[in-house]
């Protein structure tokens, strides 16, 4: 029953129900809003439902979703690479550099600062990321 819902999500998308797409989307559903996962907690949580997928072919279906817009891709240094579901907010991350706990927060006057210097460029603002490398309250 629940997999119309991700049939529909994909066919929305133009992808193809494949059993490997239909289980990451639904391994993803079962996530909190805001959590960044990686490709290895995807194939741990796959697993732990007796999904078995390679590496290769979770990050291939990741990279579909993210051509699509289903999931956002970040590049986070001494974490590497994780993504989330593009819920459409926009939000940007603290990192902590000691245990790798990612915070999301919105700041209207960062925002607002964005768009007066692309107004300034006289451009488009096509995608924007800002993170910011802490030592987190608890590992301080
Ligand atoms: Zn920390
Ligand atoms: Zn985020």
């Amino acid at each position: 029953m629940i997999d119309l819902v991700y049939i529909a999500i994909l066919k929305a998308n133009r992808l193809r129900p494949t059993t490997v797409r239909l289980a990451v989307l639904s391994v993803m559903s079962d996530y909190e809003d805001g959590t960044h996962f990686t490709i290895e907690k995807i194939s741990d949580d796959l697993i732990n439902r007796g999904v078995r997928k390679s590496i290769g072919s979770i990050y291939r279906t990741l990279k579909e979703f993210e051509d699509s817009g289903i999931v956002i891709r970040h590049q986070f240094d001494s974490i590497g690479t994780v993504y989330e579901s593009n819920t459409g907010s926009d939000h940007d991350h603290t990192v902590c550099v000691v245990c790798g706990k990612i915070r999301e927060f919105y700041k209207t006057e960062f925002d607002s600062l964005r768009k007066e210097v692309v107004s300034e460029s006289k451009g488009r603002l096509i995608k924007h990321t800002q993170t910011l490398y802490v030592v987190c309250e608890s590992c301080l």
